[in-house]
């Protein structure tokens, strides 16, 4: 173990490096305090034993100093006193010191303190790598409650975050959004036509051309099942719309075999839904429902399209200011 002694008085120096050395320690010297101090900033020492009666600076003001620094592990300092009064005693362990030695010294003694002051060190050292381990878990692990497993795109929980922040925004600072809600139409009917197997694989395939067919700023998140909710941050009704048409067009260009359909391939509709002056006082959820109705139209009118409530187009110019241009 790498250990910083720290003691004015040469003989007394002398034999606590040779004692040291001779239990298997890498043994660095300091004259005073102030010394050790100018050692202890350089090297990494979890080590130290400091005389406390020392010219310059002593050893509680020593350690006090390494204790108000930021080190990168613990430091483990025994104090060694020809003081032996109980008050000086708390003085000593009230200024950071974690054990004392008192002079002369008793070479057995000193031995065990410093095979106890080790046990701490390495009991510290499991601790903290524990505690890494477990602080990388809880990242993952929130990653993982975000996250849908199949898709790798965020998750109704996950979605739930990103609107409950885009709808504070929104009335705070006057900015406009719009979702979109795409769903596969009859998917139930490729499912049975070509198994689950493929129909994860078609699920894959329309989340990798939706977002392709989006700004960065716009996120997908799946709704459940196969459907899927877009969040368009900064965009009107219009502008939205635009951005739905276009996520519509990109899946049906896709051209994925459906036979299971008179279309012949595999289609999204969608519902939009931007923010309105009556969402500030209602919750984001209303607005979500307007999306969720546009696409029943969308549904009802034959699939493969773009519904939107008519009620929602009189709201289209509530913020004319806001850069919502589509794509
Ligand atoms: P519509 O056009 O009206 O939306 O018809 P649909 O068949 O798509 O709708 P329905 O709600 O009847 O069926 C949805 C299907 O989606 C049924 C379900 O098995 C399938 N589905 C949901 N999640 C998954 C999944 O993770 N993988 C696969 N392969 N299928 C899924
Ligand atoms: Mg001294
Ligand atoms: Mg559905
Ligand atoms: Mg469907």
């Amino acid at each position: 173990m790498k250990i910083l002694i720290v003691e004015d008085d040469l003989v007394s120096r002398r034999l606590l490096q040779e004692m040291l050395e001779g239990w298997g320690h890498d043994v660095q010297c300091a004259e005073n305090g102030e010394e050790a101090w100018r050692i202890f900033r350089k090297g990494d020492f979890k080590f130290v034993i400091a005389d406390w009666m020392m010219p310059v600076m002593d050893g509680v003001e020593l350690c006090c100093k390494i204790r108000g620094k930021n080190n990168s592990g613990y430091v483990y300092f025994i104090l060694l006193t020809g003081k032996d009064k109980k008050e000086d005693l708390i003085e000593g362990l009230d200024g950071g010191a974690d054990d004392y030695v008192i002079k002369p010294l008793d070479r057995e003694e000193l031995k065990v303190r410093v095979r106890a002051g080790e046990r701490i060190l390495k009991l510290e050292k499991e601790l903290t790598g524990t505690n890494e381990e477990l602080r990388k878990l809880n990242v993952r692990l929130s990653e993982i409650c975000m996250m849908d497993p199949l898709l790798e795109i965020g998750n109704r929980r996950s979605f739930y975050y990103a609107i409950e922040k885009t709808h504070y925004n929104a009335c705070r600072y006057m900015q406009n959004y719009g979702i979109i809600m795409c769903d596969i139409d009859n998917f139930k009917a490729y499912n049975d036509t070509y198994g689950h197997m493929n129909g994860d694989k078609v699920l894959k395939r329309v989340v990798d051309a939706i977002s392709e067919a989006l700004r960065l700023s716009d996120d997908i998140y799946r709704f459940g099942g196969e459907e899927f909710v877009v969040i368009l941050p900064d965009q009107s009704l219009e502008g939205t719309r635009a951005a739905a048409e276009r996520v519509r067009d990109a899946i049906e260009s896709v051209q994925l075999e459906h036979t299971g359909v008179s279309r012949g391939i595999v289609t999204i509709s969608c519902g939009v839904a931007s923010f309105t002056d009556s969402d500030k006082t209602d919750k984001w959820e209303s607005l979500l429902n307007r999306a969720d109705k546009a696409l029943y139209i969308a549904k009802d009118e034959g699939r493969n399209r773009v519904g939107m409530l008519e009620e929602t187009i009189a709201d289209e110019s509530l913020f004319p200011e806001s850069k919502n241009q589509p794509k």
